[in-house]
Formats: structure tokens, sequence, C-alpha cells
């Protein structure tokens, strides 16, 4: 996959197509630049394809003696559902102990970015998010929670559309050790 394939042209194309496909005339004065920008919506919406983990992290950790936890919440995002092609969006939670490093701060919204820009479904982006951090930094621990409303389910009307999914993700001292984990989620249930 990647986005060096995505053609601005042939997409504009193919929702000019949508548009007289339903009835509607692409060259009407509201809908005539509605192709090209559709597309350019798409190309950001899918950037994650281009981006590489290693470009975005470059050089960004420090070396630290801490070893109490880290938690950095509601870090908003949003992504495309692999299903339908509408967004869901919401809140990542990421925390970890550290085991000699640290990473920058400005570098998680990042690296979330890096998963979210894809078509994705959020059980297995918390699952990337998660893996990736947990490589880069090397914890001692690391828990990934996400929050998020899907337009799917609230254009169709499910019973649970005005609800979040929560999804959870812990490796290490999150996952093995049930205080580590509690305190984590009781950091990010906290809402201050
Ligand atoms: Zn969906």
């Amino acid at each position: 996959m990647n986005l060096d394939k995505f053609n601005i042209e042939e997409i504009a194309k193919l929702v000019r197509n949508i548009i007289s496909s339903s009835g509607d005339d692409p060259q009407r004065d509201g809908l005539n630049d509605t192709p090209e920008r559709v597309a350019k919506l798409y190309k950001n919406l899918l950037s994650g394809y281009s981006m590489k983990i290693e470009e975005v992290t470059n050089n960004s950790l420090f070396s630290t003696t801490l070893d109490d936890m880290i938690v950095i919440k509601n870090i908003e995002f949003n992504s495309l559902c692999e299903h339908d092609l509408t967004p869901f969006f919401g809140t990542v939670n990421v925390g970890y102990i550290p085991e000699g490093k640290i990473i920058g701060l400005s570098k998680i919204p990042k690296i979330i970015e890096v998963f979210s820009k894809r078509l994705q479904v959020q059980e297995n982006l918390t699952n990337e998010i998660s893996s990736a951090l947990d490589s880069i930094i090397s914890p001692h621990g690391l828990g990934v929670v996400i929050e998020a409303k899907h337009s799917c389910s609230i254009l169709r009307g499910d019973n649970f559309s005005s609800s979040n999914l929560t999804t959870s993700s812990m490796h290490g001292s999150f996952r093995s050790n049930l205080n580590t984990r509690q305190e984590f989620l009781s950091h990010i249930q906290n809402n201050t």
C-alpha cells in the first residue's frame, strides 16, 4: 500500500460517477468542484499510507531514570472505517512505565496518525498503535485505550449509535499486573 498510488484524478472521476449515478448533475453549480474536493479530502484521510514510523519518530527518544507511569490523555484522532468508508473519530489515551527511555510528547500524535489515516477498524488501530509504541520505547509496560464514535452506526441508527466504542491493548506490566492496569485506567477515567 502506497499513497504514491493515490490518483486524485481517478478518485474525482469516480466521485463524479457517484453523483451522476445518483441522478444529480455533476456539472451544476454546487457540485462542480465537489469531485476534486472529495478526492483531496480522501487523500488527507488516507495520508498514513505514505508515512513511515522511523521518519516520524526520528531522534526523539530520550534517556530517563523515571520508572513511574506516564499518561497522555485525550489525543484526538479521526480514521476511516474499512467496511463502509465512513469516518470514526474520538480520543486515544496512552500510558507507559519507561525502562530507560521516554519518547518526545509531540511524537505520539504523529505515530497515531500513521495508523489512523488509513482504512481501519478500531480494534486493529488500537493494536497497531500499541505494538508500534511498544517496539519503539521498549517500556516496562504500556497501554492504549481508544474511545470513538462511528458514523456508520450513527447513520444506520443502530441502538448503540450514541455511545462510544472502547477498545484497549495492554503490554508488559500493564497486562500482567492488575494494579498497574487499574492505575492507568483510573488516570484516564478521571477526566481532569
Ligand atoms: Zn463502519
